[in-house]
């Protein structure tokens, strides 16, 4: 037994939250605290500081949402919870998130604030007096600049994913937010890894911190294969039934995070075909005993579980682990495929990762100090190949043991009457046999193109960056963009991008990331797709995808970064290139005439408020 097989099972009931809060945790069918909302909870409740080292998929959201709620005084009509996260969607889900853990807490306001939305909607949404508000450090900032914003009265302040803030260059906001707030506030800062910046924010910001660390055991699952799917192009449900249909399975364990989920998957499985059962911690004992031992008997073949319900759980027969939902910590992965692999047998695990999830998926390589082998899911020829199979080897079986003289004799009348070929009696046969199920499926869904295998010369032109952000890896700075940084190389925009001109520039102490992290943010551009940066003394160029839209285009123009707005404006590439230089819009040196057709393009910036 592993030692998370006798740790007692803490309940949510059991840490003081708010009964409101409490009520929306239950109908969430969150069965029990993970790891870190177990520690979390109770000293946030108590208005302790804290410091969390932790990843996305822990559960962290509900460990600072939960205690930090049942703090809040819904009449009060004012600021009090502040969450800083470092992308707009981010800050959207945990807006969300937050939303309906407060779903009983009338009259509270949930406001998410992020770049690239317009600053007359949040104006009117402050109106409302939230007293909850989830948003990207550049726009929080900027409110507070416009006093749109006040935090006289916040109460907590959350710093979420604090070293992804950090690499995009959110650091200095986030510092001169934390100045901006009262000196009672209470802080958790939250951070998969603790470089010296982020540590040195915690010193000086964070009063006598509980410090929490989700860590990761190391252990070996030697007898055990491992595998991930990356959810892509389609559903998980989808992508579980074709696993289902080609895997050699004898039976197998599914996990998902709620009781609800058990319920639902046992029932689309039942549906499927499959003799499935779901086992959960609302089941009494003499009912999951019961599924238990109806799969050790072969009656049923699929177990859905929620992480408790599954302790300890010793079937041989368990040849499969599913992690339909990846778990929240290392060690739980390592004790869900210990599932499998039983008495001495092989076993094989199977883990779903979104892409959000993909530093636990390292997390769990490191832990396991074993590598995870990437997955392609069975396409519709390996699935009908599969059926075919199963159904010779029926045909085979049904001839060798089957009295079959009886329909012999209906075959051979029907023959002898139609004069039909034998192989094409035998081929309606096998088409009346195969309707319901036919051999050669329907595709319903269409993988997604890296799901196809398909390589096309583009694909493989940019393969090299799309099995990096596969494996959600981001790039080091240098590579990120061969070009960028590359101050005066002559500048043409690449294929599909257009340049800009932003005035913010070396002597302004801009760096490439901080320009990276507002237009990723304020525009909504992934940060992969933002082209070459040249960085000039008073200015810098960029490339973007082309057509950009004009309200964002007016919207980017605005934002900040190191107190000097970008003011953007679309650069004419040709004379660029063409005198061997970054875009200037002056030049000073030939002192040519301004260009018309820049002059055109970069008539936006010249309504400049
Ligand atoms: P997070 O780490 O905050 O991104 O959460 C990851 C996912 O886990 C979210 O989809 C949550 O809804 C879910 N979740 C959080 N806490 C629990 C819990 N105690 N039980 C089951 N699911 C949870």
């Amino acid at each position: 037994m592993s030692d998370s097989e006798q740790t007692p099972v803490i309940l949510f009931s059991d840490l003081g939250l708010s009964e409101p809060v409490l009520k929306a945790v239950n109908q969430a069918g969150y069965e029990t605290p993970s790891p870190i909302q177990a520690q979390s909870i109770p000293p946030l409740l108590a208005g302790r500081d804290l410091l969390g080292q932790a990843q996305t998929g822990t559960g962290k959201t509900a460990a600072f949402s939960l205690p930090l709620l049942s703090r809040i005084d819904v009449k009060a009509k004012t600021p009090q919870m502040l969450v800083l996260a470092p992308t707009r969607e981010l800050a959207i889900q945990v807006a969300e998130a937050i939303q309906s853990y407060a779903k009983y807490m009338k009259g509270l306001h949930v406001l998410p604030i992020y770049g690239g939305q317009s600053v007359g909607i949040q104006l009117r949404q402050l109106q409302r007096n939230p007293q909850v508000i989830v948003g990207t450090p550049g726009r929080i900032l900027d409110h507070i600049r416009r006093r749109t914003l006040k935090l006289g009265d916040l109460k907590s302040l959350v710093l979420d994913e604090a070293d992804e803030m950090l690499r995009m260059g959110f650091i200095d906001d986030v510092e001169t937010i934390l100045k901006e707030t009262p000196e009672s506030r209470q802080v958790a800062l939250f951070s998969a890894t603790m470089p010296g910046p982020i540590h040195r924010v915690a010193t000086r910001y964070l009063k006598d911190p509980v410090e929490i660390r989700i860590k990761s055991k190391t252990s070996t699952i030697e007898t055990i294969n491992q595998r991930y799917w990356q959810v892509t192009g389609m559903h998980k449900l989808e992508a579980l039934t074709r696993i289902l249909e080609v895997e050699e399975f004898d039976a197998m364990i599914i996990f998902v995070r709620t009781k609800n989920a058990t319920t639902e998957l046992a029932e689309k499985l039942e549906a499927r075909g499959y003799s499935s059962s779901a086992i959960n911690g609302d089941m009494n004992q003499a009912a999951r005993e019961k599924a238990i031992n109806q799969t050790k008997k072969g009656k049923i073949d699929i177990l859905i579980a929620t992480d408790v319900a599954a302790r300890g759980l010793d079937i041989e027969r368990i040849s499969h682990v599913i992690n339909y939902d990846i778990p929240y910590d290392t060690e739980s992965y390592v004790h869900r495929i210990g599932r499998t692999g039983r008495a001495g047998r092989k076993g094989e695990a199977i883990l779903f990762v979104q892409p959000r999830e993909k530093r636990m998926l390292f997390a769990i390589e490191k832990a396991t100090r074993q590598s995870i082998a990437k997955m392609q899911l069975p396409s519709t020829e390996d699935i009908a190949d599969r059926r075919v199979m199963q159904f010779t080897q029926q045909l085979s079986e049904t001839i060798e043991s089957q009295d079959l003289s009886f329909f012999q004799e209906v075959i051979s009348n029907y023959q002898e009457s139609h004069d039909a070929d034998p192989l094409e009696v035998a081929a309606a046969l096998t088409y009346l046999v195969q309707k319901q199920r036919p051999l050669k499926p329907v595709v319903h869904v269409r993988p997604a193109r890296s799901e196809r295998g398909d390589n096309s010369g583009k694909d493989r032109e940019r393969g090299s960056r799309r099995d990096r952000s596969d494996r959600g890896e981001r790039p080091s700075r240098n590579e990120r963009s061969p070009r960028r940084g590359n101050q005066s190389a002559p500048h043409r925009s690449e294929e599909g991008m257009q340049t800009y001109r932003v005035e913010v520039g070396r002597n302004h102490g801009v760096e490439v990331k901080n320009i990276v992290g507002a237009i990723a943010n304020e525009a909504g551009i992934d940060s992969k797709d933002i082209g070459r940066i040249s960085l000039q003394d008073d200015y810098s160029t960029i490339d973007l995808p082309q057509g950009m839209p004009k309200d964002l285009f007016q919207q980017l123009r605005k934002v900040w970064v190191v107190n000097k707005q970008l003011e953007i404006s679309l650069v004419n590439n040709n004379e660029a290139s063409s005198d061997g230089d970054a875009p200037r819009r002056k030049s000073k040196r030939s002192g040519k005439p301004r260009n018309r057709a820049r002059d055109q393009a970069r008539r936006p910036s010249q309504n400049r408020n």
